[in-house]
């Protein structure tokens, strides 16, 4: 899956020096160069980071970071604040209005990334490249590959996704809209059904490993993978 990442920066050569990192690193640049259509462009679609730089013209970053955890659809966007400024007190305010990480300018793109890869990992297991195993599956989100008690599995590429965004958030229960959230992502209009649909696909690629009781039905709440019966 590759990650969206919203740049908020006001100064054309610093904005391009982020987009030309990021799309290096294999994401997709969002531009935006101050508050007001950064919030256009979220309204548009979720992105999955936002680099967040402190001083822009029309509110400040730290103003939009708050304005962000505040609001039920984005509140759990990772942010990560850029900024000149390198008091510590600063770096505790942009922490406490609820950024991810903090880095000061001028920075190097080496650091920007990793800290982007870091934040990504921390806050969204499924945008990682890493393999994942559990119970007897083993997934590889860079080969697409999919094995199941030792035999390959094919899967659509929605399943995929499905089977992905399970095994990184084992045992909790997702809604169906919280699953069209984050497999479809948001402001798409899919109906609810449609998870369903993919779910039952899922489990009927999973029933030869004899591995479908990972996805269960919690009546009244959605679904959840499970390792406990
Ligand atoms: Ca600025």
């Amino acid at each position: 899956m590759t990650a969206n990442i919203l740049l908020v920066e006001d100064e054309p050569a610093i904005q391009e020096l982020l987009a030309f990192n990021v799309l290096q690193c294999g994401f997709r640049a969002i531009q935006a160069l101050d508050v007001t259509s950064a919030a256009d462009e979220i309204n548009r679609a979720l992105p999955d980071l936002i680099l967040l730089d402190w001083m822009l013209p029309d509110t400040t970053g730290v103003e939009f970071a708050r304005r962000l955890r505040a609001d039920q659809r984005t509140r759990n966007i990772p942010i990560i604040m850029l900024t000149a400024r390198t008091e510590e007190r600063d770096k505790v305010m942009g922490l406490e209005a609820g950024a991810d990480d903090y880095i000061t300018k001028p920075f190097s793109p080496r650091e920007l990334m990793a800290r982007i890869r870091a934040v990504l990992r921390r806050r969204m297991p499924q945008m990682s490249e890493e393999t994942v195993t559990a119970a007897g599956l083993e997934l590889s989100p860079t080969t697409h590959r999919i094995s199941a008690n030792g035999s390959s599995l094919e899967l659509g590429p929605t399943e995929f996704r499905i089977l992905h965004f399970f095994m990184t958030h084992p045992e909790r229960v997702y809604s169906r809209g919280q699953l069209l959230d984050q497999i479809w992502g948001d402001h798409v209009f899919v109906e609810e059904r449609t998870v369903d649909v993919h779910i039952r696909r899922l489990r009927q690629a999973l029933e030869p490993s004899g591995l479908d009781s990972l996805i269960q039905t919690v009546r009244g709440s959605g679904y959840r993978f499970s390792l406990e019966k």
